[in-house]
């Protein structure tokens, strides 16, 4: 059934005032607005990226084939920034001679999964050691007056309260 109401591909609610199109897509305003920072957003992390590659390859651009092959992998629900982490742990961490840009898409592809698993492996092993660093902390000993605290208080609120 055909409705003449534009409602909101990404909020869902009626459009009222301005419409934007954008993909054949109806957007209000604010959605639309947020659409479109997000969009820069990409851009801008995606220029990143092709920066990073190009520098690792000492290319000035980086070639037709890798820029459309990063769209496809986006596309396929790959993260930009899963992109640069597999590139950097592949050549930067396993030291794989950056020879052929244009391989970088297929090592992302086959890499990505255990390049994944290195960087979780990596948060665990920042994360214990951040507990190791807690028990470090030198214990204050307190010594406690016993007289002085002999007679127990009890709070007049029960824990359940708090
Ligand atoms: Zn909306």
């Amino acid at each position: 059934m055909a409705s003449s109401v534009s409602t909101c591909i990404r909020c869902g609610q009626r459009i009222v005032g301005a419409k934007h199109v954008y993909g054949g897509k109806a957007y209000c305003e604010a959605c639309y607005k947020a659409l479109m920072d997000e969009l820069a957003k990409t851009e801008s992390q995606k220029a990143d990226l092709y920066k990073y590659i190009c520098n690792l390859f000492g290319k000035q651009e980086c070639p037709e084939v890798v820029v459309y092959g990063v769209d496809k992998l986006l596309a396929s629900g790959y993260k930009i920034s899963g992109i640069k982490a597999t590139v950097w742990w592949w050549y930067e961490i396993e030291g794989h001679s950056p020879d052929n840009i244009n391989f970088i898409i297929k090592v992302v592809t086959e890499q990505y999964k255990n390049a994944r698993e290195y960087v979780i492996k990596q948060k665990e092993i920042n994360a214990a050691n951040d507990q190791i660093d807690l028990h470090n902390v030198p214990t204050q000993h307190i010594t406690i007056n016993s007289k002085k605290n002999s007679r127990t208080w009890k709070p007049n609120y029960r824990m359940e309260d708090l």
